[in-house]
């Protein structure tokens, strides 16, 4: 750990990998992670802040394709370890999964009442356009902003180009453009101008101070089932029958339609039967599942499976773990998944 300024507000910046500082491979002409030291050198900006900003790299930093359940545990970790002696924390962390990680974190995190912002760039820090530098300092200043000595964003966010979104409602919809990010079911928590301006009343602030509880487990015996036009039996069957699987998001259409065929109903009625939980979760981007509005959808609820709602699939996947993980009873499961944990659905 290095100390590069030292004030009276304390932020831990928590370096992951991510093509923010990532540095072109001569050998293969890929973009790989590198160290914390080249992102300080391009950003002497860093030394002008007017607070303590400590720095904390991975051992091994990754593109986020690599990121695994253990890597998030260990995140959460850093970030529990650290908990009392900083104001905020930012992890710079790779785009392609940065969502799920965002996610993840919120259901380790219970009566979070620090800002824990994340964020990263779709240009490396080094090149001349790079998104990161500016992504990067606004990150740091989210995560420094207090009012009446509270924290601003009590949160696990994720900030990108010009705005603050609530983690466990962002999706990476774009792979080219700047603004990577969308919330499609959730407002903005802040957005960067000339000045940041916070959208107060759709940030969390808990009411009741209580302490944080810190998860140390999920599960990964979990999967993903996007149907489409034409799926076979042999795709279900393949699926449902995975050894061990305790978890799945069935990717729907619409409001939570699914084919009405006699086969894929009983498959579906049978992986329930067994014990494995499914969650509905809509293909679309925006909107909710509201299972029971068609016909297509009857069978699902008949089946007994749980309407995910206005989730994303990043949220839900990782609920999914995060509950299988801890001790909860099936019908606790179920239960937790019709709620809101953290904000990731509206109910
Ligand atoms: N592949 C990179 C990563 O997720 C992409 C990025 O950071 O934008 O680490």
């Amino acid at each position: 750990m290095e100390k590069i300024v030292n004030n009276e507000i304390s932020i831990l910046i928590i370096y992951t990998g991510g093509t923010i500082g990532m540095v072109n491979d001569p050998k293969t002409g890929s973009w790989k992670p590198f160290d914390f030291d080249h992102i300080k050198k391009q950003m002497p900006e860093l030394n002008e802040f007017g607070f303590k900003l400590t720095t904390l790299t991975f051992e091994d930093v990754v593109d986020s394709s690599n990121i695994t359940p253990d890597f998030w545990i260990h995140l959460a970790e850093l970030i529990e370890e650290n908990y009392n002696d900083y104001d905020g924390f930012v992890v710079l962390h790779g785009t392609d999964t940065m969502a799920y990680t965002a996610s993840a974190l919120s259901y380790l995190f219970e009566n979070l009442s620090k800002p824990i912002v994340i964020t990263g760039s779709q240009l490396p820090i080094g090149t001349l356009r790079t998104d990161g530098k500016e992504n990067f300092i606004s990150a740091i200043e989210i995560a420094a902003a207090k009012k009446n000595k509270q924290p601003l964003v009590p949160e696990v966010s994720i900030f990108f180009e010009n705005k603050l979104h609530r983690g466990n409602r962002t999706t990476k919809h774009n792979a080219d453009y700047f603004d990577a990010f969308r919330s499609h079911n959730y407002p903005d928590l802040a957005r960067a101008g000339i000045n940041i301006t916070y959208n107060y009343s759709a940030i969390h602030y808990p009411v009741i101070k209580r302490d944080l509880k810190v998860y140390h487990q999920l599960d990964r015996d979990v999967a993903i089932l996007k149907i489409f036009p034409g799926i076979t039996p042999a795709v279900v069957e393949a699926i449902t029958n995975i050894e061990g699987l305790r978890g799945l998001v069935l990717e729907t259409y619409g409001s939570g339609n699914a084919p009405t065929e006699e086969w894929f109903n009983e498959k579906i009625t049978r992986a329930v039967d067994k014990g494995i939980i499914i969650l509905n979760v809509s293909q679309c981007k925006a909107g909710s599942v509201e299972m029971g509005v068609y016909e297509t959808s009857l069978g699902l609820m008949k089946a007994g499976v749980i309407s995910g709602k206005d989730i994303t699939t990043e949220a839900a996947v990782t609920k999914l773990m995060f509950l299988l993980g801890q001790n909860y009873t099936r019908q606790e499961i179920k239960e937790y998944l019709s709620k809101s944990m953290r904000g990731e659905i509206n109910v």
